[in-house]
């Protein structure tokens, strides 16, 4: 079923565009099916059930954090971590700095655009973009690889359309900054059911969680 899940979406989206498949509540047998059936990153909510899958699967595939990381499990994440895709302030960007530094490597991270603008949810503002990119542009154990972002919660894909716009021009406008130790190159956006209006927007990078492994039977 996953297998057949996947490859049907690896056929039906450019190749140019990453899936990462979300992995929350799944089993560690279920994500080692999407591996074999070719997907190469995992999106993760929370560092602990990470760990649990990478103590069995290893660096089968690359590892991306794709909840909110609190800065009190930075070390545990800098370990585990291949990017983290969620960081939208500068006090969580110097805590993951500084736990790489400690391990002696460098983080690919996203900034994560709050493109709703919407009061309780994560994400940097757009107007707040710019000087959040510059400050944490200076840290050398950080590299800015990308923007993500979520976008207001719909049950229609057509919602997200506009959100997806948005981000989409703040990372054009980001890249033509070129602000030193930034690199626009990845744009994750669009989940199992909005995948493909933000693949029409300019994503190159999805996360995909329903549409891979079946309904969660513990939503959350
Ligand atoms: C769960 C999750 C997804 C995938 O959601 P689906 O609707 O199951 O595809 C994508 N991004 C984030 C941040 C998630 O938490």
């Amino acid at each position: 079923m996953i297998k057949a899940n996947i490859q049907k979406i690896l056929s039906d989206i450019p190749a140019s565009v990453m899936v990462v498949a979300a992995a929350k509540t799944r089993t560690p047998e279920d994500i080692s099916e999407a591996i074999e059936a070719g997907i190469t990153a995992i999106g993760q909510n929370y560092v602990q059930e990470a760990e649990r899958a990478y103590l069995q699967i290893g660096s089968k595939a690359n590892w991306h954090l794709i909840g909110h990381l609190q800065t009190n499990k930075a070390r545990k994440a800098a370990r585990i971590f291949d990017m983290v895709q969620t960081v939208d302030t500068l006090k969580l960007a110097s805590a993951i700095n500084q736990a790489c530094k400690e391990a002696g490597k460098r983080m690919p991270i996203l900034i994560e655009v709050n493109s709703g603008e919407e009061a309780q949810k994560a994400g940097a503002m757009p107007g707040d973009l710019f000087k959040l990119i510059n400050d944490i542009a200076a840290l050398p154990n950080v590299k800015i690889s990308g923007l993500m972002t979520m976008g207001p919660l719909s049950d229609k894909p057509e919602d997200s359309r506009p959100f997806f716009r948005i981000t989409r021009r703040l990372y054009e406008e980001v890249d033509r900054s070129g602000i030193d130790n930034v690199e626009m190159k990845f744009l994750s956006m669009g989940m199992s059911d909005s995948y493909r209006v933000a693949i029409d927007e300019g994503a190159n990078m999805v996360r995909l969680g329903t549409c891979i492994f079946g309904e969660r039977i513990s939503p959350r």
